[in-house]
């Protein structure tokens, strides 16, 4: 099943995911817009499919490893990248806004490539088993009190491999144009609420932590592939479930304020937001 028609299956009932509480938490408001009022976007940021082809690329390797033992070929990848990033950019009847990293079409795609190349040379060697490539999740929300909120917790894992010791290691992968902080890694609330996903679904027993990890593929000049691990415990899952909590509470009230930061500078609403306090 694609991931098209996972997050179909998955969004059937009423559901919230990671990236809603993020988006929420970073700007309430472009979350209003975005997933309340179901806003048309004004602009759209090449980094959103860009990242998407690269993502679908790397998940195309994995599935043919785990399928077949090996993996799909780096001119293959390329080709799948080039299809997507021209999809992505040309489904859309508004204005791409370009910037540092991908200052045009043309080099944004060379820069895919490369980055591909630099993922490719990178896994030679890796003994991991692929447990799950694009895993889909759900699990009833419960807040720390135990209470159901009503909403299935939602989330596509990017890869779930096992060590040789069998230890389990969720890993997602992003492309960045800046190198990350370790500080913001262990906050990252996407591995939080993965995990809890795991804990739910029974891959780990609910007291023992998960390891975690970022894959981020650099957009620089010359590409290279960080990786950023990061342990998520009981304790970080039942935080994250509180501010999952509470921010569904926080939604349920109609609380959305304008939080202006590095955010906007692509904001797919960045006209609405601008005459905000008007209305
Ligand atoms: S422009 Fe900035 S403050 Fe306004 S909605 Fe977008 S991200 Fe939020």
């Amino acid at each position: 099943m694609g991931r098209r028609q996972q997050l179909k299956v998955l969004t059937a009932q009423l559901h919230v995911s990671h990236s809603q509480i993020s988006t929420y938490l970073a700007c309430s408001l472009k979350y209003r817009y975005r997933y309340v009022e179901r806003r048309p976007l004004e602009r759209r940021g090449i980094a959103l499919p860009f990242g998407i082809a690269v993502h679908n690329a790397v998940e195309h390797y994995y599935r043919s490893l785990k399928e077949t033992g090996s993996p799909a070929p780096l001119n293959y990848l390329t080709e799948l990248f080039s299809d997507t990033l021209a999809q992505g950019v040309g489904a859309t009847d508004v204005p791409i806004v370009f910037n540092k990293a991908l200052p045009d079409i043309d080099q944004a795609h060379d820069r895919g490539c490369k980055m591909l190349e630099v993922f490719v040379a990178d896994q030679r060697g890796s003994t991991d088993k692929i447990i799950g490539v694009e895993l889909p999740l759900s699990a009833p929300l419960r807040g720390t009190d135990g209470q159901d909120t009503g909403f299935q917790l939602i989330g596509i894992i990017d890869l779930l491999v096992e060590d040789e010791k069998g230890r389990l290691t969720l890993a997602d992968l992003k492309t960045a144009a800046k190198s990350k902080n370790q500080k913001d890694v262990d906050a990252d609330l996407q591995l939080s609420g993965y995990a809890c996903l795991l804990e739910t679904n029974g891959y780990i027993l609910p007291n023992a932590p998960v390891e975690g990890r970022l894959d981020v593929l650099m957009k620089t000049k010359s590409p290279k592939l960080v990786r950023y691990h990061s342990r998520r415990t009981v304790d970080e899952r039942r935080r994250f479930k509180k501010i999952a909590a509470h921010v569904l509470h926080s939604i349920d009230a109609g609380v959305f304020i304008p939080n202006r930061g590095w955010l906007c500078t692509d904001c797919e609403y960045a006209d609405a937001c601008a005459v905000w306090h008007m209305t």
